[in-house]
């Protein structure tokens, strides 16, 4: 059957050695929103070999980025589907049969070479400056005498003969035609001496036997593909098709690393990124819907998603752009899930408690500040003021504190305010009687009081300040700042 009749089976194949990476996030949205777009399946498949390396907590942490970024799988780990098992570790047998096949058919053989062998012929090539090539020495050994050697316990690797003279075309979605001689490609290492398969042979034999249809993956991976073709040629059978998405680079154009922020999606969800943001920032990596569209939902990117509208060129990770489609998303998000989605940030810095997470401060709180975040953890340090203790009044507050009378002024917006019923239905219509009396200009009282209620200059506008505060809060903000300010003065 040729691969254009296939039905879709997409996988993303994450090695479980570390947190989920934004570029592997990444792979697996695209190869999620292929499959979506094409009414296939999405695969996830664990490449966990490497059992040194491999952790189940990393195992764990891959599948929940995963699915807070909402990328639901339909066979993998923990919803199990009729390839398994997609855990590398349980197809040893799988493999196993493959090598011996292939040492059957002589598309693999062993070879007999020392590491130590090849490190001197390497030493070797350096010295006298010309560039080394394997010397496949062992590669028309006769299988008995092979198999003899192997019997009185002479380590080998096995390797994949490389057929001599053979362009292996790739006609990749993204990048066009690309084209490989196998006269550059050696003959590769396919199983270790301990038994182990190599990722290029294992990875071959899974999609084969996954029957994937679109391998679509990071450029990194684009020189292993003429190996990957190799298998399923000896294999007799019709390879993937392949798109190779671009790097990730940051700001410097370099590629993305920890240099310049944050590279594990669990860092971006701990910092309290909302996730449909994070998501619709991730396809921008390198995709488009068009050439103005910057904002668009799961569904739009469903009815959307292209592999060719994928760019070949590298994408620039612009943390900017990042913020600003997550404020974007948070101005436009219900104020009941907003304050859904900031309260585990106020509990977990002991702001508020569990049970006032519907509280009336609350929703003013959330109402307060939904135009000015960009992250839901913004609002810990916004919300410490004004939820927690009095804070230390900062340097511009100290300089509106520090004008004439103010402490007198203070004092008579206390006095006022006391006479109003609460909330106070005009603060802004009180406060310009007050500098009226005084004969000043407004923002000579309201930036006194703004001080004396929050410690600060900044923030939303006064009447939210005092809702969320509350009136007991704000008197007495106001009350102790005019003492100590009358007190100074009768010090001086
Ligand atoms: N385990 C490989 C990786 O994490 C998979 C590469 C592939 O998709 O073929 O890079």
């Amino acid at each position: 059957m040729s691969t254009s009749s296939r039905p879709v089976r997409v996988r993303f194949a994450p090695s479980p050695t570390g947190m989920l990476h934004i570029g592997g996030a990444r792979t697996a949205l695209f190869n999620w929103a292929y499959a979506r777009s094409q009414g296939g399946k999405f695969l996830l498949r664990v490449e966990d070999t490497d059992t040194e390396r491999h952790s189940e907590q990393s195992l764990q942490s891959i599948l929940d980025s995963l699915r807070w970024l909402g990328l639901d799988w339909d066979e993998g780990p923990e919803v199990g589907g009729e390839y398994g098992p997609y855990f590398q570790s349980q197809r040893m047998e799988h493999y196993q049969q493959a090598m011996e096949r292939g040492l059957q058919e002589g598309w693999l053989y062993r070879c007999f070479a020392t590491p130590e062998e090849l490190q001197r012929q390497r030493e070797e090539a350096r010295a006298a400056k010309r560039n080394w090539k394997f010397d496949p020495r062992f590669r028309n050994l006769s299988a008995q005498e092979a198999e003899a050697r192997a019997q009185a316990g002479e380590a080998f690797v096995l390797r994949f003969r490389v057929p001599s003279g053979q362009s292996i075309v790739i006609d990749d979605h993204i990048r066009g035609q690309v084209v490989f001689s196998s006269d550059e490609v050696e003959d590769w290492v396919a199983v270790r001496p301990n038994c182990m398969p190599t990722y290029n042979f294992v990875c071959a034999l899974d999609d084969a036997a996954m029957e994937i249809s679109h391998v679509i993956r990071g450029e990194e991976h684009l020189v292993n593909t003429p190996k990957q073709i190799m298998v399923y040629q000896a294999l007799d059978l019709e390879p993937p098709q392949y798109a190779h998405v671009p790097l990730i680079l940051g700001k410097d154009g370099k590629k993305l690393s920890k240099r310049t922020g944050d590279t594990a999606l669990g860092d971006y969800i701990a910092k309290g990124y909302p996730a449909p943001a994070l998501f619709n920032f991730l396809c921008l990596l390198g995709f488009s819907i068009d050439d103005k569209t910057e904002i668009f939902s799961r569904e739009e990117l469903i009815q959307a998603f292209d592999l060719r509208r994928i760019s070949k060129a590298g994408a620039i990770f612009d943390t900017d752009k990042l913020h600003w489609l997550c404020g974007d998303f948070i101005r436009k998000m219900p104020l009941v899930e907003l304050r859904q989605a900031l309260a585990p940030f106020l509990q977990e810095a002991g702001l508020i408690d569990a049970d006032d997470s519907d509280s009336q401060p609350l929703n003013q709180l959330v109402a307060a500040f939904q135009e000015r975040l960009s992250l839901f953890s913004e609002i810990v340090p916004q919300a410490r003021g004004l939820f927690g203790e009095f804070p230390a009044y900062d340097e511009k507050a100290q300089k509106a504190l520090g004008g004439d009378n103010v402490g007198r002024i203070l004092g008579l917006v206390a006095a006022a305010l006391e006479q109003e019923s609460w909330p106070p239905a005009n603060f802004a219509g009180l406060v310009k009687e007050v500098a009226a009396a005084e004969e000043l200009g407004m923002g000579k009282v309201m930036k006194p009081v703004r001080a004396a209620l929050t410690g600060t200059l900044g923030g939303p506008d006064l009447g939210s300040v005092l809702q969320i505060l509350g009136r007991e809060r704000s008197l007495r903000r106001l009350k102790e700042c005019h003492l100590a300010l009358e007190d100074s003065l009768g010090q001086g």
